[in-house]
Order: structure tokens, then sequence, then C-alpha cells
């Protein structure tokens, strides 16, 4: 029975469990039934500029998931990947980082507008309370120009990761928002990733948590079929070995319901599309 989970965290990121070693991440994903595994730790392409989070040991990390994926082979299928933060900001640092090691996979977020703080550090209730919602949409549009920017400035990209991303710290503060309401530029961006086969992301880390919503919703989800959008990655964004795998039926589900059912994973190497 297939499962994956192919958006998660060691201790090499910042934000990382100490306990969330590859190894410890390897025995979760065997014991939950997720036959499909990717390590995408953070790396962000402004952090060496702003500081605003400690370097990543590329050279470590890539010895101790090499170890883990001969480790458990057989056993789980796991693919070393990299989740590149902002690359639109410093894409030459992307590019350093992408020579330097041979990802299998790689993620593009988008956690901090450029010249700005991560979105998880602003007050949301703030912003409903005394600014006007439309503020957040001004934030939303923002994030899709810099995520469009980022894949004109890279192309190396197999995944566009949790594409709101503020919808869980609007949620985090009680309010909501619909993001559909910015459906022409949802589907440029959609139309930059379709033709190069690049996948959307379904973030189950909001079901986890919870929330009731995966990042992207149902309606962006369909909104992304209906351009054509057929290839997508579901990911707990873990990072510690206790998430590893949970939500991801309901993302499966959620996805179904859509009409999509085509899970990109990597297999030796490999892109290879599984249906469910
Ligand atoms: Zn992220
Ligand atoms: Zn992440």
């Amino acid at each position: 029975m297939f499962k994956c989970d192919y958006h998660t965290h060691t201790y090499f990121s910042f934000d990382g469990a100490p306990d969330s070693s590859p190894d410890a991440l390897c025995l979760a994903a065997i014991e939950r039934g997720v036959t499909d595994l990717a390590i995408t730790d953070h790396f962000e392409c402004n952090g060496r500029f702003d500081l605003s989070c400690p370097p990543y040991d590329a050279d470590r990390a890539y010895e101790e998931i090499l170890a883990a994926k001969e480790k458990y082979k057989g056993k789980v299928n796991l693919t070393y990947g990299i989740e590149l933060g902002q690359i639109n900001q410093y894409p030459e640092e992307a590019e350093r980082l992408l020579k330097a090691h041979d990802y299998e996979f790689v993620i593009s977020s988008l956690h901090n507008l450029r010249g700005a703080p991560d979105f998880c550090f602003y007050d949301f209730k703030k912003i409903f309370d005394y600014s006007s919602p439309d503020y957040v949409g001004h934030l939303f549009e923002r994030n899709l120009a810099e995520l469009c920017d980022s894949l004109d400035a890279c192309d190396k990209i197999d995944t566009v990761a949790h594409l709101t991303y503020i919808h869980r710290y609007c949620a985090f503060s009680g309010n909501d928002y619909d993001f559909s309401r910015h459906k022409d530029s949802l589907e440029e961006l959609f139309c930059k990733m379709i033709p190069r086969d690049i996948a959307l992301e379904v973030n189950v880390s909001t079901l986890w948590r919870g929330l009731g919503f995966a990042m992207p919703d149902r309606e962006l989800l369909a909104l992304y079929r209906e351009c054509g959008g057929k290839l997508v990655t579901v990911g707990t964004d873990s990072h510690s070995p206790e998430h590893i795998g949970e939500c991801v039926d309901e993302g499966f589900e959620l996805l179904r319901s859509v009409g999509l059912d085509s899970i990109l994973v990597v297999r030796n190497g490999e892109k290879t599309i599984i249906k469910i």
C-alpha cells in the first residue's frame, strides 16, 4: 500500500527537533507504513545575508541521509531532498548549493517576502482587527509574485510547497481568508508550473494541527486541476519523528475529491508517478 511523506525535516534544519535524526524519521516511516519518504531540510537562500537562521550543514546532512538510505534499503524508499526558501531573493545561493550536492528532490517555498520577516512573526490578529483583510490579499499577491520569480530563477524545482503558508497564521489568529480571490495570479503561477512538470504540494501540517484545511485548500486544488494541473506531492512538514505520515491519507482523500490522483515521488533517482 503506497503512502508518501515528501516534506520532512531533521535536526539539520534550524527548527528541527533534537531527536529528528534521519534514522529516527526512517524508523517512524516504517512503523507507520510510509513507503516513500523525502527528507527536505531547510536551506533559506537569504539566511546568510539577513542572519535569519543558522547555516545548514549540507555536508554532514548528506552523509547521514545517504547512510540512512543504505541502512533502510528495501524497507522505505528514502529520497534526499531540500526545501529551498526564497530562491528568488538570492538565486546564486540556491545554485551554489544545488551544484555542491546532487539532491534528488527540490522543494521551492516562500516563508518571507523580500526584506520582511517570516510570516510566522506577523501579528495576523492585529492585521484583521485594525487593518483590512485586503492587506492579507496584498501580502498574498506579493507572495505569489515571488514564487513566480523563484520558478524563473531556478530550473531544478520539483514542487512548490505550502502555497498558502499565510493561511496557517491567519487561522492561528482565529481568522479566515478566501485565497480563491486571487484566481488570476494563481492561474499565472500554475501556468508556469504545469508545462515544466513542476508539482504542487499538498501540505497536510494544517490537518494534523487540527485546523481543518490543507495548504492549499480544496478550492485552490480544484483551480489547479481546472488549469490542467495533474502532478502533486504530499508532505506532513514534520519537524520531529512523531508526525511522520500523519494525515497523509486525508490528503489523498482531498486530492481524489477534486480529481487529482498522480503523486510524484522519486525512486532510484528517477521521477515516478504513482496513482492513488
Ligand atoms: Zn516551509
Ligand atoms: Zn518545511
